[in-house]
């Protein structure tokens, strides 16, 4: 397929003169705009390339400075577009060094991404959907309803909108460096585990994970983002093929009566359907593994003998571990197992051969944690009218 055809199968851009922002948008994407505003195809892979290396490598947030792209064109892309970030909220910044994000997207509505930063490397963790349609028990997003799905553009918008605030663009100085890694790339990964589902936002994230993958840009390896699933079966393979980044697996629990009831997506893909899918993830090796997210939850799942039954489920897969203690949320119906209880289970996961497999628990203090997202927002919310004279 040429360009041109490709351009034209795809629909016209939404009217420019609303001034669209540019980031996050994919080649083909920026393609098309370029030739809406005359751009003549034989110059477009030149142009497109151009304003990638200026978006993706450089962060550029003014066309005036992007010295390479003639004038005539910097004025017309200046006219018709901008490269507006997503608006933040609220920044806040824990006493372990986690960023969280509050960011309104063109529509109004909110979204909450989440920057974890280690000794030599710092992990994003960026949302798929604003809410999700999905009702596990013990998380906070999945009390909230699936408001809509995101756009591939404001899923790489998230990575760029961090990129600005930790000065991860080179020559960058962060605002706040509390807590930044020494590293020079300040977000080596990438988490597909914020707010939502994101096998069921499946195109626009797998358009997201191609941009943030480019490596004549964001250049993120597939190797270092990872998607986590609570398990929509069907979608696993397609997104092998067509995405093939590291997987992540919400298991939660070894029996599907109990999973039924903590991750109801369970009764429609049983554990033995999702497991026979993890198999078959194309590239599965000692190398790319499958990482299994499990929750400790006091007294449900957090047994020596759900401990033992979940490595010998485990037992032929190439696969980590991962137990994460529960984050608890205002109304939780679940407590975090005790430390003891989850040092017990621990154990028995080492013993197997699964290096380090409890997650410690980030940002607590401004429920940044995993499945606390929403609540921040929603609390705020809920403080300001109740502070709002009457
Ligand atoms: N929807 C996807 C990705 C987002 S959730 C999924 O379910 O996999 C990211 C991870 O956080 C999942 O493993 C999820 O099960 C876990 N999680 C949700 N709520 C949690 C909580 N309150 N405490 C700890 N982990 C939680
Ligand atoms: Fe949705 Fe994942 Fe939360 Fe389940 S754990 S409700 S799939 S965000």
């Amino acid at each position: 397929m040429t360009l041109s055809s490709l351009i034209e199968a795809v629909p016209p851009p939404p009217d420019s003169s609303a001034g669209e922002s540019l980031v996050g948008l994919g080649r083909l994407a920026l393609a098309v705009r370029l030739a809406a505003l005359g751009v003549p195809e034989r110059q477009l892979r030149m142009r497109v390339s151009q304003l990638w290396s200026w978006l993706y490598v450089r962060g550029a947030t003014d066309f005036a400075a992007m010295t390479d792209v003639a004038k005539e064109l910097r004025a017309e892309l200046a006219a018709n577009f901008t490269l507006a970030r997503l608006a933040i909220v609220t920044e806040q910044i824990s006493v372990d060094g986690t960023r969280k994000w509050l960011l309104r997207l063109d529509d109004g509505k909110e979204i909450e991404t989440v920057y974890i930063p280690e000794e030599d490397r710092g992990t994003l963790c960026v949302s798929s959907q604003i809410g999700c349609t999905l009702t596990c028990t013990f998380c906070h997003t999945g009390t909230q309803r699936l408001v809509r799905n995101l756009t591939s553009g404001e899923i790489v918008g998230q990575i760029l909108l961090a990129r600005d605030r930790i000065g991860d663009w080179p020559g960058a100085t962060p605002p706040d460096p509390r807590g930044l890694p020494s590293a020079e790339r300040k977000i080596t990964n990438v988490v597909l585990m914020g707010m939502g589902e994101p096998l069921y936002n499946f195109d626009n994230v797998r358009d997201a994970c191609a941009v943030a993958a480019d490596g004549e840009g964001l250049s993120i390896s597939k190797r270092r983002i990872t998607l986590s699933t609570s398990g929509v079966v069907p979608e696993i393979p397609r997104w092998g093929a067509e995405a093939g980044t590291m997987l992540a697996i919400s298991l939660h629990a070894v029996r599907d009566e109990l999973r039924d009831q903590l991750v109801p997506i369970n009764k429609k893909w049983p554990i033995h359907q999702l497991l026979d899918a993890c198999r078959a993830y194309p590239g599965l090796s000692n190398a790319k593994r499958i990482t299994f997210e499990y929750v400790m939850l006091k007294g449900v799942n957090d047994s020596v003998a759900d401990a033992k039954a979940l490595v010998r489920l485990l037992a032929k897969i190439p696969a980590k571990i991962n137990l994460i203690p529960f984050n608890p949320w205002p109304g939780a119906p679940y407590e975090c197992s005790d430390w003891e209880q989850i040092e017990k289970f621990a154990e028995v996961v080492n013993r197997a051969g699964y290096a380090s497999p409890v997650r410690s628990p980030r940002g607590r203090d401004i429920m940044a944690a995993c499945g606390q997202l929403k609540s921040a927002s929603i609390k705020q919310r809920a403080g300001a009218r109740l502070a709002a004279p009457a």
